[in-house]
């Protein structure tokens, strides 16, 4: 989507957008990361000397795809947006890439990792297995009271983790 600006000539004037907009897929973290809803975005766009002033916020609702379980799930977002465009760097104040714009500050409002809940179980590393929709047959989910003891011991020997 492209802004344009051309008509925002005097300093000092604003002019405000509330509109639903799309935006392309995109990865993050080497994660693709879908969207096919609509998002809101409200912005304000003040003319000052040197530079335009954008301030506002994007909402709406990514479809990522879960670290552990690897299923698509929803993740709503509800970025704020600020960025200062200095006028000498904008080659055609009718066609403002916003789209790079809005992208950026989604992509710092991004966690690194994206879990599709936070007790997400994730696949057995053994065979696959979805763990959040069924249990599967490997008993790597049972543990040995042995095993367990040793796993106290670890932890108590190194608490630094
Ligand atoms: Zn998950
Ligand atoms: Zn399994």
């Amino acid at each position: 989507m492209n802004l344009d600006l051309s008509n925002l000539k005097e300093i000092g004037s604003s002019i405000s957008i509330k509109k639903k907009v799309s935006l392309p897929a995109f990865k993050n973290y080497n994660q693709d990361i879908e969207t096919p809803y609509l998002f809101d975005l409200e912005l304000e766009i003040y003319n000052t000397d040197d530079y335009y002033v954008l301030n506002g916020s994007l909402a709406g609702t990514l479809i990522m795809f879960c670290s552990r379980c690897l299923e698509k799930f929803e993740y709503p977002i509800d970025v704020q947006i600020e960025e200062e465009l200095a006028k000498k760097e904008i080659e055609n104040p009718e066609r403002i890439n916003l789209n790079e714009i809005i992208m950026e500050n989604i992509i710092l409002s991004l966690p690194m990792k994206y879990l599709c809940s936070a007790d997400c179980r994730g696949l057995c590393s053994n065979c696959g297995q979805n763990l959040n929709t069924g249990e599967c047959d490997c008993d790597n989910t049972i543990i040995d009271p042995r095993l367990a003891k040793l796993k106290e011991f670890y932890k108590t020997d190194d608490n630094e983790e």
